[in-house]
């Protein structure tokens, strides 16, 4: 058995539980941005020209965040942090190598997707003083769009990341766009490159800024 089949058993039975659903877990995340999109933008009130920047600023930040946590965080161990280390250096890049890149069944989710609790953190840690803070400074509008950005951008995160592990032949692996992207999360899975290139996980801007695109 390869030593990717050893890691995968090891993991199955040490985290995922028998009542664990893949498909929940993925609904969970589509519904929990979804209805957060819906309740933040129901609170928008004629918003100006100048607050609809927000949106390409927010998403331009949550790009480099996304880089910034995944090179610094999920690929070094920082004190207070090496959970998220351990989750994804240690659980996430061996479950999957780039020589074994597909999930096996929906239960397999449980080694992509965020679980739900650090999800609620990091929307409470992060994006809740960022967003009181816009609204202090600059308008409720501008807070809204940018929690709008941040859900919207998550789940771009997850829906990709997920995509880029699924089978060869599945459907969603026709669209270029997503086949390219792919490419480069493969690359960034090899365990020679993996500290080092294609932090992204959606858009390469942040490798393209930082030079660490491969
Ligand atoms: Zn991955
Ligand atoms: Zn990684």
């Amino acid at each position: 058995m390869s030593s990717v089949q050893e890691f995968r058993q090891r993991y199955r039975q040490a985290h995922i539980g028998p009542r664990y659903r893949g498909q929940l877990h993925l609904a969970f995340v589509v519904i929990f941005s979804l209805v957060g999109l819906i309740l933040a933008g129901a609170q928008l009130e004629s918003v100006t020209a100048l607050e609809w920047l927000t949106v390409p600023l927010a998403f331009l930040y949550a790009n480099v965040s996304e880089y910034a946590g995944h090179r610094w965080v999920m690929h070094r161990k920082v004190p207070g942090l090496g959970l998220v280390y351990k989750r994804h250096a240690g659980q996430h890049h061996r479950f999957f190598t780039d020589q074994d890149m597909a999930l096996e069944s929906w239960r397999d989710c449980r080694a992509v997707l965020f679980p739900a609790v650090l999800m609620l953190l990091f929307f409470g840690l992060f994006a809740t003083p960022v967003g009181l803070l816009l609204f202090w400074l600059f308008s409720a509008n501008v807070a809204w769009l940018f929690v709008m950005v941040a859900l919207g951008y998550y789940l771009n995160y997850e829906l990709f990341h997920l995509a880029y592990h699924l089978p060869d032949d599945s459907a969603v692996l026709k669209w270029p766009m997503i086949k390219r992207l792919r490419r480069l999360h493969h690359e960034h899975h090899r365990s020679d490159l993996m500290a080092h290139k294609n932090f992204n996980i959606t858009y390469p801007i942040g490798d393209w800024l930082f030079g660490t695109r491969h």
